[in-house]
């Protein structure tokens, strides 16, 4: 669903992503970890072509993302992303933040936009906030709706760029449970994440990122049980 091949990045002097080879089947819910700076969000941020590459291939469900034009609009549509900070329109109800993309980039018909937001509100769980502002709810309900916004996209690969980091203690599980739920659903999925419960229980593969690179691999089993790397163990140790 996703391959990237041999995929290098620099800001400037610093080389972010190096020879990133990667393969992401349909349906596998992929948790990326490594520390601060490692590169994990620049990577995220490169599959849905919100960065440039210097080098290497990028495609999705097998098209290669182009650097411009029309059908890099369409593929990136395919792609959803939710970030740290929730970015929902805040001039706009919950509602209508669900429904605009659709109707902006997917040129569906506003009544069935609205009623594909409903339900999408209804399954993560914030139906009953459909006509408020974004302000008007709490941080895990605004996670929620920027879930079901993106998934109103009609997304083949969702991207998770840490996104229970900026929630209080008590709101960051009714997140995770939703993403739980969209894993157990089958949609494929990269998630950046330090939550290590739900890298156990939701994940097919754990990559451990340090420095640019794709350090190690493995299930999450045998990643946390027995890291290789004295990275991964070095970080491993300090987050446990
Ligand atoms: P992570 O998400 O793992 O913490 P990032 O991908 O955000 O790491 O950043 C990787 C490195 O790239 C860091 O050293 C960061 O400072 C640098 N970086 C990220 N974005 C930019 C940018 N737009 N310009 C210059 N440097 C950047
Ligand atoms: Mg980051």
């Amino acid at each position: 669903m996703v391959v990237l091949r041999n995929v290098n990045k620099h800001f400037g002097a610093l080389h972010v992503l190096q020879d990133i080879d990667l393969e992401i089947k349909q349906g596998e819910v992929v948790v990326l970890i490594g520390p601060s700076g490692s590169g994990k969000s620049t990577l995220c941020r490169t599959i849905n072509r919100l960065e440039t590459i210097d080098s290497g291939t990028i495609a999705i469900d097998g098209r290669p993302l182009p650097a411009e034009g029309r059908e890099l609009a369409r593929l990136r549509a395919e792609v959803g992303m939710v970030f740290q900070s929730f970015n929902l329109f805040a001039h706009k109800t919950v509602l209508e933040n669900v429904v605009l993309g659709q109707v902006k980039v997917r040129g569906i018909a506003k009544d069935r936009a609205v009623k594909t937001a409903q339900e999408l509100l209804e399954r993560v769980g914030v139906g009953a906030q459909a006509s408020k502002y974004p302000s008007q709810l709490s941080g895990g309900q605004q996670q929620r709706v920027a879930i079901a916004r993106a998934l109103a996209m009609n997304p083949k690969v969702m991207l998770f760029d840490e996104p229970t980091s900026a929630l209080d203690p008590e709101m960051i599980n009714e997140v995770l449970e939703v993403m739980r739920q969209l894993a157990a659903d089958g949609m494929t999925m990269v998630v950046v994440t330090h939550e290590m419960g739900f890298a156990r229980s939701a994940a097919n593969r754990v990559l451990f990122m340090a420095d640019g690179r794709i350090v190690e691999q493995n299930t999450p089993e045998a990643f946390f049980t027995a890291p290789r790397s004295e990275r991964a163990k070095d970080f491993l140790s300090k987050i446990l």
